[in-house]
């Protein structure tokens, strides 16, 4: 509304903090609207109180940023220690169930009276004044006490008589887009906080476990309880809540403002605009917008990671999208773990052991195609096991090889029946073999194996890691089953070079991120690396297998009967490649990978277990609520994806980032 009376300013550069929805608020001026289209069209920056609120303005200026409440946790933390009691405080029992901010037609009434009347023990205490709202209408208990408004600085000594903090919100128009700054301010008093589902809320607080989330006056009972009796230092929510809390200061806050309004104001300077001495003068009966430029981003989007994830983002965002990208790769190639090259032999090899295309997704090899023509390659495995090579996925010729039967495949069905040990629930790679093929052919192909690549036992991994190997009871020794099987008929990184080559995309190899990020500004960023390394390990390092490979070549046209074989059980390597197999290429001499499973190094596979999912829920989180930041990809979303899954992954973020854009 203030632009009404703002016409005679003269600015360097005019800055919107949007701090609320307030045209949702009762009694907003229906005019609200119109003028916050011309501070849109006037801005040359836009701040969003919360995410929420960014969402639903990011479309409306290029330049906006989300900065959602941080805390003062010097001031709030008094809230720990303070002994005395504030006067008209000091005679209410306990537990006190308190809450400070206006009380306006936000405030979910029918909650508040809901919880007095469940709990007639529990006392709720209301700080702050009354506003809009007739305080008639306030639920009136013994129980529930308002006293008015207080100072900031007295709050930290109400706050800390209270048991429990609470956010009794409505969940309606005028609360949609509110990121309550109360919530970190409870948190740093080390409160437990209960809250109605605002979004703002949820996302993050709800989803780290720091807030718990409560609707009904029945459900915010229950949560109430196991609040005060759980959320406590002994069981690690403190501990979590003053992590969280140390990566939101005003400091922070403050500093990444004043970046962007210098940077804003030295763009201004730099134009050339209708106004004098290229300032803009604000008025309100201009219709036309001035021409200020308000992008001072050289690239739209910097994409961390040249393998497939990153490379199919960039590749869309520059071709369908017009945007300019910059890549960068801390390796020195692209392809990510994908890539391939010619080795001093000329023999094209897989530098990060095979990789074999497979897919049964039509989009997704449509959209590859574009980059590559291919070569039709179905993969088979051997496995050395009992001193023989029997095909890997189990089917009728290994057991007729391993035990020197002549079984059809109605007779293996009942082999396989009579040796399976059915369980109850399939929850771990164990239970899905065992229930199958019992604990033999386990033993001999699965559980060795298993351990070698993954340091653990088949018990203690998820059952989707070795379900991705099928049994058959018929002689089908595919190792896949996809509708699309084809290898580039260029190798990988050829296809690579092709879906980087336009003039909007621009690669940086050897070079970290975090290297380049301030010092080329980019709007938003594709993340492809570790979820964890992104957030600094905040909440523990998520472990991710690695492997050594030994890269061999042979001097003789053929090293081995298959193009993989796998050894599960002497060797201390899982499986050895030839290459010649899968690129099709024909040489006099044969190159050959050998793979040594270990636990530290280049990160290459997370490892499904249910701890790590656990961990990777708090990073998914985390990452749901940095705006501007895309996490995609078999690091970045912390899943055991193939190539093709990575590609449909990433057209479908693609998608999402496209509709905003
Ligand atoms: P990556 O390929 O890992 O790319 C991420 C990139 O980000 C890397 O190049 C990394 O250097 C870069 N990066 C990370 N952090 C930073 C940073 N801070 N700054 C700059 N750059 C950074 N899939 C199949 O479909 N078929 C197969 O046969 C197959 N075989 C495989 C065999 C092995 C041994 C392995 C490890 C994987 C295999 N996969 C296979 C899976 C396949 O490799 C992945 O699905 C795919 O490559 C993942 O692509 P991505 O872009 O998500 O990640
Ligand atoms: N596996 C096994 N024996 C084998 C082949 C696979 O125990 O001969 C198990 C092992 O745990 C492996 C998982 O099945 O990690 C998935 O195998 P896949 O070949 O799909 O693994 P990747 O190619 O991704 O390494």
């Amino acid at each position: 509304m203030a632009i009404a009376w703002a016409s005679h300013l003269e600015p360097e550069a005019v800055i919107y903090d949007c701090m609320d929805e307030l045209s949702a608020f009762k009694g907003a001026s229906p005019t609200l609207k119109n003028y916050e289209a011309e501070l849109f069209r006037r801005a040359n920056l836009v701040f969003t109180g919360g995410q929420s609120l960014y969402e639903s303005k990011v479309n409306q200026h290029p330049n906006v940023y989300a900065f959602p409440s941080s805390v003062d946790v010097a001031h709030f933390g008094q809230g720990r220690t303070l002994k005395e009691e504030p006067a008209d405080q000091a005679n209410i029992p306990h537990p006190r169930l308190g809450f400070f901010g206006v009380i306006d037609e936000r405030m979910d009434i029918e909650l508040l009276a809901g919880i007095a009347e469940a709990r007639p023990d529990w006392h709720l205490v209301l700080i702050g004044p009354v506003v809009k709202i007739d305080p008639a209408v306030l639920p009136q208990y013994e129980n529930i006490h308002y006293l008015g408004s207080k100072d900031y600085k007295d709050l930290p000594a109400y706050l800390a008589g209270w048991d429990l903090a609470i956010l009794p919100f409505a969940r309606n128009e005028s609360t949609r887009f509110i990121s309550p700054t109360k919530t970190p301010e409870y948190l740093a008093a080390g409160k437990p906080v209960v809250s109605t589902s605002i979004r703002d809320v949820v996302r993050p607080y709800g989803d780290l476990k720091l807030v718990r989330i409560a609707d009904t006056a029945e459900e915010f009972v229950v949560a109430a309880e196991q609040a005060l009796q759980e959320d406590t230092p002994a069981s690690g929510w403190l501990s979590r809540v003053d992590a969280f809390l140390e990566q939101i200061s005003w400091d922070w806050t403050w500093g990444s403002m004043m970046q962007l309004i210098e940077s804003a104001i030295a763009t201004t300077q730099n134009t050339t605009i209708n106004g004098k001495n290229g300032k803009s003068p604000i008025s309100t009966d201009i219709p036309e917008a001035p021409s200020i430029i308000t992008r001072d981003f050289i690239f739209d989007y910097l994409v961390v990671g040249a393998g497939f994830s990153g490379s199919v983002i960039a590749e869309r965002l520059a071709r369908n999208s017009g945007k300019k990208v910059l890549v960068v790769d801390k390796r020195n190639h692209i392809g990510g773990n994908a890539y391939d090259h010619y080795d001093d032999h000329g023999i094209l090899v897989h530098k990060y052991g095979p990789h074999i295309f497979h897919t049964s997704s039509r989009e997704v090899f449509d959209y590859l195609s574009q980059f590559t023509p291919w070569r039709s390659y179905e993969h088979h495995v051997l496995a050395s096991v009992d001193g023989q090579l029997v095909p890997i996925p189990i089917n009728l010729d290994t057991i007729n090889k391993l035990y020197g039967m002549n079984l059809n495949s109605f007779q293996a069905e009942e082999f396989f029946q009579s040796v399976a040990e059915p369980r109850e629930h399939i929850r771990t790679s164990e239970d899905v073999v065992i229930s199958k093929v019992g604990q033999e052919l386990y033993e001999k192909f699965f559980k060795n194996y298993t351990r070698k690549q993954w340091g653990l036992d088949p018990s203690e991994l998820d059952k989707t890691v070795i379900a991705r190997i099928p049994t058959r009871t018929n002689r089908d020794s595919r190792y896949f089953t996809d509708s699309y099987q084809a290898m580039p008929l260029h190798g990988f990184t050829r296809m690579f070079e092709n879906m980087l080559n336009h003039p909007n995309i621009k690669v940086m190899l050897n070079t970290d991120y975090r290297e380049i990020e301030k010092a080329i500004p980019c709007r938003e960023m594709v993340y492809t690396g570790p979820v964890d390394e992104f957030f600094d390990c905040r909440y523990g390092k998520l472990p991710y297998r690695s492997l050594d490979f030994k890269h061999e070549t042979h001097h003789t046209p053929v090293f081995q009967s298959a193009p993989v074989i796998n050894y599960p059980n002497e060797q201390l390597y899982t499986r050895i490649t030839e290459f010649k197999y899968l690129t099709g290429q024909e040489h006099s001499k044969t190159s050959i990978v050998y793979e040594f499973p270990k636990a530290e190094g280049d990160p290459y596979y997370p490892v499904p277990r249910p701890e790590n999912q656990e961990i990777y829920k708090q990073y998914k989180a985390l990452a749901e609520s940095t705006s501007g930041v895309h996490f995609v990809g078999r690091l970045a979303t912390y899943k055991y994806l193939n190539m093709d899954h990575c590609v449909a992954q990433a057209l479908a973020t693609y998608k999402e980032i496209a509709v905003k854009a």
